[in-house]
């Protein structure tokens, strides 16, 4: 993967996970203020209805005080009876003094408790005997139109909640109105009912809590119980479908209702939040129940309470704060990525600088391996795992005779080891390189390379294996010409057996030579005859022509000698003029054969110094190596005896040892 992908990769990384925590503490933020809306929600709705029971309890309290008036009991009894009992003078009589009675009272109650409605009604029909709110209209009977009154004349229980009348439409509280009989026993006679605006209480409650409030009751619910004249002011309009607004503490409710915004459902807004003339407002919106519907929770609400708060600077700080989240997000974003950048800048940077330098190193290494391979004198070259030359240097080369590329590619056996120095196939599974490839072993051997001119030379060779993972790659083979070291090794051996004067083995040379036959024969029992020669009256020759003269004739002596022996018998000089001869295979008649051959040809032979020609002879002993002979002293004492007899014999002569009396097998004698 590239570096640019990395980065980019990352940055997108960090990226998504910015967006991601981002996008969650936005919604965070905005469920927050869902939340503090749906409690403030709860918490007016709660109050409200808590303000709206303590207002029901002081509607009973407030009934009970006026029920509790002897005067109110006292004409109540009247104006029932007098109706009861048809007398309808009376029970205008009884009306028209309670409601002299009660016009001061209601007048105080009205402007200071809100009081907005007050009538008693008669038993057991409930029609109206006084209605201080609405004082022409009385007899009507309201037992078909307001259960709650029917209630507390079933019952006489004192009862509180919120009714739709003919009149008016509110908190009303009801109790029942008794009067002593003849006997004192208190009669039930009638039925007071007061009714308390909730102007009041929206208005504390709107101040207290900085809200509006605005309560609107049900379209048909109005129009099926209220007398005309008495609906509320703000009625159902063709764009307002939706319902009469009994009371509201400021102008936006009916503006809403005009507008339509306030749609028919008693319930909760769809959206709680309301643009309007350039503030938004929360709408809180709950429905709540009449006195029946107190009862029986299946009822329809009989309206619905309206409750909202000017949340324009709230909603403004929301926008802000989430601005605010945004913007520190982007700069985190942009920090972060710039970090990530800076870092991997700096990483890369200093990841490079590693990579030179290891590169560098590395390079270096390499020339310095390419310095050493090619400056090498060794010839180094490398193969496969099958053998095919994969780098070859100069001097390998030089000593091959190819270029390179004759070399590089191919199987190195069958290019220049595939044949032995006498002509024979080398088979390739013997070549060394093939077997270190096979068994992974390290070999150091001596063995024949082929030049490109088919000309073989020896080579000591090193072959080493490469292995990488525990895998055979191949091999390595360091290799020098060693011609040179085997002909010095040669001369060296040369000089160490042989005599520098004839050319002949030296006396060490020889006695080995004779140590390893006399061994040869106790293994396998193959003759071998030994030679003892030394020229005679030699001493006369020096004296006669010179020491250097004497050399010559010594030369002399030992080229007739191998002209006349076979290649594989073997000359030593013992010291002096005095020679041995070892004949591997002869028995001691064929070494006399030979040993006669010699004196002749040398007899007949002058040696050539100069303008001289020297003519010598020599005396030969002969002795046959015998099995029994335990070192090489043995046959050399046997062949000394020999010579000495031919010396005694009268020289020029071959001789074999004299008979002993142990031995079974009787000499032949020698001949002249
Ligand atoms: P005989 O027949 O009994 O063997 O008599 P001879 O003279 O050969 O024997 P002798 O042992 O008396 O003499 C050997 C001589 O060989 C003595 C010595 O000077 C000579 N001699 C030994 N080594 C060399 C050599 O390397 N070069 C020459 N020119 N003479 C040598
Ligand atoms: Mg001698
Ligand atoms: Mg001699």
């Amino acid at each position: 993967m590239s570096y640019r992908s990395v980065v980019l990769i990352a940055s997108l990384l960090v990226a998504a996970i910015f967006a991601a925590v981002g996008a969650l503490s936005l919604k965070q933020l905005d469920d927050q203020l869902d939340l503090q809306f749906e409690q403030e929600a709860v918490r007016l709705e709660s109050v409200y209805r808590a303000a709206l029971g303590e207002l029901e309890q002081q509607a009973i309290s407030l009934a009970f005080g006026l029920a509790s008036d002897a005067e109110l009991r006292r004409l109540t009894a009247q104006g029932t009876q007098a109706r009861q009992a048809g007398d309808l003078q009376v029970a205008e009589a009884a009306h028209t003094q309670l409601l002299r009675k009660m016009q001061s009272q209601w007048i105080e109650l009205y402007r200071h408790n809100d009081l907005r409605q007050l009538q008693v009604l008669t038993t057991p029909d409930l029609r109206s005997l006084l209605r201080m709110h609405a004082p022409d209209d009385q007899g009507d009977s309201l037992m078909e139109l307001r259960p709650l009154l029917r209630a507390v004349q079933a019952d006489r229980i004192p009862r509180s909640g919120f009714e739709i009348g003919r009149a008016y439409a509110g908190v009303r509280g009801a109790v029942p109105v008794t009067h002593p009989d003849a006997e004192g026993n208190p009669l039930h006679v009638g039925t007071l009912e007061v009714g308390i605006g909730m102007s009041d209480l929206i208005d504390r409650l709107s101040h207290r809590l900085d809200i509006g409030i605005a309560v609107l009751l049900r379209a048909e619910a109005v129009t099926d119980a209220m007398w005309e004249s008495y609906r509320p002011n703000s009625a159902p309009s063709k764009r307002n479908q939706c319902c009469y607004l009994l009371t509201a503490t400021g102008p936006q409710a009916a503006e809403w209702l005009e507008a339509g915004e306030l749609k028919p459902t008693a319930g909760k807004q769809a959206t709680p939040l309301l643009e309007w003339k350039g503030r938004t407002y929360h709408l809180i919106r709950f429905g709540f129940h009449d006195y029946l519907g107190s009862l029986d929770s299946n009822r329809p609400p009989i309206g619905s309470v309206v409750i909202w708060k000017d949340v324009t600077h709230l909603l403004l700080a929301h926008e802000n704060e989430r601005w605010e989240l945004i913007r520190t997000a982007l700069s985190g974003l942009a920090f972060v990525l710039a970090l990530v950048l800076i870092l991997s800048k700096l990483s890369r940077r200093e990841w490079r600088r590693q990579l030179e330098t290891q590169t560098e190193a590395l390079q270096k290494l390499s020339r310095h391996n390419k310095l050493l391979l090619e400056t090498a004198g060794d010839g180094i070259y490398g193969v496969d795992r099958n053998g095919h030359a994969t780098f070859i240097n100069r001097s390998a080369l030089q000593m091959l005779g190819y270029r390179a590329d004759e070399v590089v590619g191919h199987d190195q056996h069958q290019l220049f080891h595939h044949s032995h120095r006498d002509g024979s196939p080398y088979p390739n599974a013997l070549c060394p390189v093939q077997q270190t490839l096979a068994d992974g072993k390290r070999r150091v051997c001596e063995d024949w390379f082929i030049r490109d001119t088919g000309e073989h030379f020896p080579v000591s060779m090193t072959v080493a294996p490469i292995n990488e993972h525990d895998h055979r790659e191949g091999a390595v083979v360091v290799f020098r010409d060693i011609t040179d070291y085997r002909r010095r090794q040669d001369e060296l051996i040369r000089l160490a057996t042989t005599d520098p004067l004839t050319g002949a083995g030296n006396r060490r040379h020889f006695l080995s030579a004779l140590e390893s036959e006399l061994a040869r024969l106790r293994r396998n029992g193959h003759p071998a005859s030994l030679l003892m020669a030394d020229l005679d009256h030699f001493k006369n020759v020096n004296d006669r022509y010179g020491h250097a003269a004497g050399d010559a004739v010594l030369k002399h002596f030992v080229a007739i000698a191998r002209n006349t022996l076979r290649q594989t018998d073997l000359i030593g000089r013992l010291g002096g003029e005095e020679f041995a001869m070892l004949l591997p295979g002869d028995d001691i008649k064929g070494a006399t054969e030979t040993a006669e051959r010699l004196r002749g040809a040398l007899e007949n032979s002058a040696a050539e110094f100069g303008t001289l020609r020297i003519s010598v002879t020599v005396s030969i002993g002969i002795t046959e190596l015998q099995h029994t002979d335990e070192n090489t002293d043995a046959p050399l004492q046997r062949a000394d005896e020999a010579l000495y007899a031919a010396k005694t014999g009268g020289r020029n002569r071959v001789s074999t040892p004299l008979p002993r009396l142990d031995d079974k097998a009787a000499a032949t004698p020698g001949q002249r």
